[in-house]
């Protein structure tokens, strides 16, 4: 098989010249080592054209400009590997080759070991360069494209050296760029897939440059997600915690006045749609002041705790709500009780304060005892809005049992609401 160089030139052209478009037309706005690498494989095109032109053309285009032209496709390779890797590009690996090429070979048009021995060795360096950043960064560096850059330009240094060393060896048939020898014919082929390497290495890299900032930005998000998540849960619970405080009475834990007002209300609405009655309970503490004077404000308040406990623990129904209404008095709404159990219920809370045996030298008891009021109706229409009227009642009754010798329960009966029949 014979196998002539100026094809394999063409070829190599052909492809160097394809790349470019594939490279440039990646955004470019968000990618710009991609047009640095663009840019470099059309200088690299260009510099082959003018190497297949050698003869047909001024040997100041096929000579000087073409290998200026290569050491600048090199040096765009080299700036955009560091553009890709956020690394300040040395002047001296950029410029310095054009410089040295420029200037030197008008000088040795007639004398192509020089040529090939400067140039080649340039390039060499070059290639070099870009496999060194590539190596020590390689750790930092996301995905394989790398590698494949990496082998692509270690190619690019063994031709280029391949190339010095023959001319060291003053093999002069093997270097000169139309003729078809070994070295020749090795040359294109291995920059060749030198070439495929780059276009495959580079679109890789950014690819997958793009795939780990992802990968990363996701995994930040579910860990702000996660974040957001546990912040919002605290948040819930702290709201929750505030709503309790805020309807709870800070000394005895039971619900606070603004609670049972609510309650109330609600509870008197469902009443009257329901048609159920609804019972309250108005426990006063008796001779309170008196305890107060005796034992003073700390045991006072103890003695708050002992009979809201006492309270909290004879409330066996579901929905039925007991709150300090205010000093020493508690309130119980009892929901769905008529008016006998309402007056149960007021019995064992009223033997249940008792039972705490809480020593008041000063009451007619000896102990510390409640007085209790009761009232219970059914709300109708007429009455909507009115649950002040069931408090006024247990009121009412809770006043007679004060008078009628305290420690004791008196209740205040509506058959109908609006009638009060004190029993
Ligand atoms: P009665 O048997 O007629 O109900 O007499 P009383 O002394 O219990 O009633 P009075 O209304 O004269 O006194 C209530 C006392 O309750 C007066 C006040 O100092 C006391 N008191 C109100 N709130 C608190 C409190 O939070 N802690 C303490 N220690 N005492 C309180
Ligand atoms: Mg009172
Ligand atoms: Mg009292």
């Amino acid at each position: 098989m014979s196998i002539s160089v100026p094809s394999l030139l063409m070829a190599f052209i052909v492809m160097s010249a394809t790349l470019v478009f594939p490279v440039a037309l990646v955004p470019l706005r968000r990618h710009p080592e991609l047009r640095l690498w663009a840019w470099a494989l059309g200088v690299n095109t260009l510099a082959y054209v003018l190497f297949v032109l050698r003869g047909q053309v001024n040997d100041l285009l096929s000579v000087v400009l073409a290998n200026v032209t290569q050491a600048l496709a090199l040096a765009l390779f080299y700036r955009g590997i560091c553009h890709f890797q956020k690394r300040q590009p040395s002047r001296w690996i950029t410029v310095a080759p054009l410089l040295l090429i420029g200037a030197s070979f008008p000088f040795l048009l007639d004398q192509l070991p020089a040529r090939v021995m400067l140039a080649c060795s340039v390039y060499a360096l070059q290639s070099l360069a870009c496999v060194v950043i590539l190596v020590r960064r390689r750790a930092q560096t996301a995905g394989r494209g790398q590698y494949l850059l990496i082998v692509g330009f270690a190619l690019a240094t063994l031709v280029s050296l391949l190339r010095v060393g023959a001319a060291v060896g003053g093999q002069m048939e093997l270097l000169a760029i139309l003729l078809t020898s070994p070295l020749q014919i090795m040359t294109p082929l291995l920059m060749i897939v030198a070439l495929i390497l780059f276009g495959t290495g580079l679109a890789l890299m950014v690819h997958e440059r793009n795939e780990s900032r992802l990968a990363r930005q996701r995994r930040l998000l579910e860990r702000k997600n996660r974040l957001l998540q546990q912040y919002s849960a605290k948040l819930e619970a702290a709201n929750h915690r505030l709503t309790e405080l805020s309807i709870t009475d800070g000394l005895t834990s039971l619900g606070n006045r603004r609670h049972f007002d609510q309650v109330l209300r609600t509870e008197w609405e469902r009443a009257r749609r329901s048609g159920k009655s609804l019972a309250l309970l108005l426990i006063d503490i008796d001779c309170f002041k008196d305890y107060n004077d005796c034992y003073g404000h700390q045991a006072g308040d103890d003695c708050l705790v002992q009979v809201a406990a006492a309270l909290r623990a004879n409330l066996g129904r579901r929905g039925d709500l007991a709150a300090r209404y205010g000093g020493e008095e508690f309130v119980v709404v009892a929901v769905d009780a008529d008016l006998e159990q309402a007056h149960q219920l007021a019995q064992v809370i009223c033997q249940a304060v008792a039972a705490r045996a809480l020593a008041h030298v000063r009451s007619p008891y000896g102990q510390v005892t409640a007085s209790i009021g009761v009232a219970a109706l059914v709300p109708s229409v007429d009455l909507a809005g009115a649950p002040e009227l069931l408090v006024r009642r247990a009121d009412a009754a809770l006043y007679r049992a004060k008078a009628e010798g305290r420690n004791c329960v008196r209740l205040c009966d509506s058959m109908s609401a609006g009638q009060l029949v004190p029993s």
